[in-house]
């Protein structure tokens, strides 16, 4: 870029991708950032959240203050969780925080609304703005993309970065070919007053995954702020999940139903969750998009980059370190006086191999889930643990900036090596 104009970024959503992407992009010089959300007023639903050690990573890197002790739950062991057999209760395996971080890098359990307080906090006010829902995106032929929202209200952005979520119309417009689909699944969640579920005997005041024999499993957990969190995984038909939109209030019976054959602790919770606290969310996703960048105009983060339903629980996270290296690779292409189409390549060289490894570890988690159908229960949640649900040290363990530092030398190097080319070029009359 050469303009005195400021790069005109328009974000659409504001989620954790949308929010991290503020808060990373306001800090380069040259940008003119603005978010369009389409809910009247930023609230959370969905229970709780997770941020592990690649979260706190990036959140520390924008600045984001603190979340007060007293609104998370921490395992005092460095296990993140235990998976355990959901009908007897045996311990099966842990996963634990990735080896050597220190103790305020562990993992937590939170209300979603403390993490997106957390953003709201550093993020300058005035840049958000609300009950802006997009409903029309054009790639205009002159350069710019115009956004049109419901309420009537147009503008002309040079870069649009969706935000969006799993349903992104940014990524639909942009990448029409692409669908996502019902996973089979609809996840079941509340948080209530912890005093509901202390009365249990055995109660277990860790994060426990307790699981079924055909992929179906139950997330019990206290959650910070006096509140108790259950997240339910169940197997659904078509013709429910199709019509169960996302966070739509549900009845304790539907997600009793699944689970009457496990553990009495279990139904214990479940018979205390109240009733207007329940709600399901049906699981879509689709498949990996060959780059998440389009027309030198448009990137996509978070679940609308890589529409995966909620795996590995770090899908904020995910969404912060999208945003996090957008803002770099465009901070480097104004600094360089390159176009955004350069800075667009260089975050997907950055973020799509990445986004590949995820999705290879989806697919051995499925084949894992599949096999051994024919074990009985036990043997089969055993089996199934064992190899589904590995500590992923990977992922937790990801530096964002030395992923980012990387792309960085890559393009350095090839740089010099296409002056040090121009420069041989120059000399070839000279040498013919
Ligand atoms: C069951 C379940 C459990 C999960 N557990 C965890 C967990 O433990 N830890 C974790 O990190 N992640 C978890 N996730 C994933 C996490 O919720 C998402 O990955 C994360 O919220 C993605 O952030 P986002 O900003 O990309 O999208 P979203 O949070 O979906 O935000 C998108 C925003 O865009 C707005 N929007 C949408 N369309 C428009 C439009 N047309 N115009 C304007 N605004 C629009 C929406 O209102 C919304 O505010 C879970 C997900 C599921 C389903």
């Amino acid at each position: 870029m050469t303009s005195s104009q400021p790069l005109r970024v328009a974000v659409i959503g504001a989620g954790p991708a949308g929010l991290g992407a503020l808060l990373a992009l306001r800090k380069v010089e040259g940008v003119d950032v603005q978010v369009y959300e389409q809910a009247q007023k930023l609230r959370e639903i969905g229970a709780g959240i997770s941020v592990q050690n690649n979260g706190w990573n990036v959140l520390e890197k924008l600045n984001v203050p603190p979340i007060p002790p007293e609104s998370y739950f921490r395992n005092t062991d460095r296990k993140r969780n235990e998976h355990w057999n959901g009908r007897n209760g045996a311990y099966i395996k842990a996963q634990r925080d990735p080896p050597g971080i220190s103790d305020e890098r562990r993992h937590i359990r939170t209300p979603r609304t403390r993490l997106q307080e957390a953003l709201l906090k550093a993020a300058p006010q005035e840049r958000i703005h609300l009950k802006k829902r997009l409903t029309d995106v054009d790639f205009l032929s002159v350069g710019g993309v115009k956004l049109t929202f419901e309420d009537g209200f147009t503008t002309i952005a040079d870069l649009v970065v969706g935000a969006d979520g799993i349903r992104s119309l940014v990524r639909r417009r942009a990448f029409p070919e692409h669908a996502i689909s019902y996973t089979g699944r609809v996840a079941y969640r509340a948080a209530f007053p912890m005093s509901l579920v202390e009365p249990i005997p055995d109660l277990p005041r860790k994060t426990i995954f307790w699981h079924g024999q055909d992929g179906r499993w139950i997330y019990t957990t206290p959650l910070g702020d006096g509140l108790f969190e259950i997240t339910a995984s169940t197997l659904e038909p078509k013709e429910l999940g199709e019509v169960v939109s996302w966070g739509q209030p549900a009845e304790v019976e539907a997600l009793r139903k699944h689970f009457t054959e496990f553990h009495p602790v279990v139904g214990a919770i479940i018979d205390a969750v109240p009733p207007q606290t329940l709600g399901q969310f049906a699981a879509f996703s689709g498949p990996q998009l060959e780059s998440i960048v389009r027309y030198g105009s448009v990137a996509l983060l978070g679940d609308a980059s890589h529409p995966f339903a909620g795996a590995f629980g770090a899908g904020a996270s995910f969404a912060l370190e999208d945003a996090w290296t957008l803002a770099q690779a465009v901070s480097y292409a104004l600094r360089n006086g390159l176009p955004v189409a350069e800075a667009l390549r260089l975050f997907d060289e950055t973020r799509s191999p990445y986004c590949s490894r995820l999705y290879d570890e989806l697919r051995s988690m499925a084949a894992a889930t599949e096999k051994g159908k024919h074990l009985p229960w036990d043997e089969r949640v055993m089996d199934r643990i064992e190899e589904r649900w590995g500590d992923f040290e990977w992922i937790f363990s990801y530096d964002v900036e030395a992923a980012w530092n990387e792309t960085l030398n890559h393009a350095e190097t090839l740089n010099q090596q296409r002056q040090a080319g121009s420069a041989e070029d120059k000399q070839l009359p000279a040498l013919l």
